[in-house]
């Protein structure tokens, strides 16, 4: 297994979401671009609370509920993956049209830490699972809880 170093996910999500949201007749600017702008710097997922403080230092102030309401349909346009973490927190983090980009999450119940890491024998595994499954599996999200080094008892 190994954990992902923080590296900023580039642009090219932001190029596709960009164009996804142009076909899908979204206006460009605004909050949306913002917010756009802003995941496809993040490597990993961040809840809607820590985007939206993250755009209150911005040049423009972005409210709570547009900032859901841009998550939804980001999702709803399959750009981004929302992740359960527990406690009713979601997380959300740029869906790379590139499979190559993915990766599952560690949470910690202890801090609430979410670490990203990619396992490719687990990949595979998935995989032979999916093609013995009479059921067409598409995207998948796994989350394994327990605890980070500094919260471990
Ligand atoms: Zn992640
Ligand atoms: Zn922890």
């Amino acid at each position: 297994m190994t954990t992902m170093s923080h590296q900023a996910t580039s642009h090219d999500w932001a190029a596709h979401a960009t164009a996804t949201l142009a076909e899908a007749g979204y206006r460009r600017g605004g909050a949306r671009s913002a917010i756009v702008e802003l995941l496809a710097k993040q490597s990993c997922a961040r809840s809607a609370l820590e985007i939206e403080d993250a755009l209150r230092t911005g040049s423009r102030r972005v409210g709570r509920a547009t900032v859901y309401r841009v998550l939804e349909e980001l999702e709803r346009l399959e750009l981004v993956s929302r992740i359960e973490v527990g406690q009713q927190t979601a997380r959300y983090e740029p869906l790379h049209p590139d499979r190559t980009r993915h990766h599952d999450h560690l949470v910690c119940d202890g801090c609430g830490d979410l670490i990203p890491f990619r396992d490719d024998d687990l990949e595979r595994a998935l995989q032979r699972v999916s093609a013995r499954l009479p059921f067409m599996v598409g995207e998948h999200e796994l989350v394994l809880h327990g605890h980070c080094a500094g919260c471990r008892p």
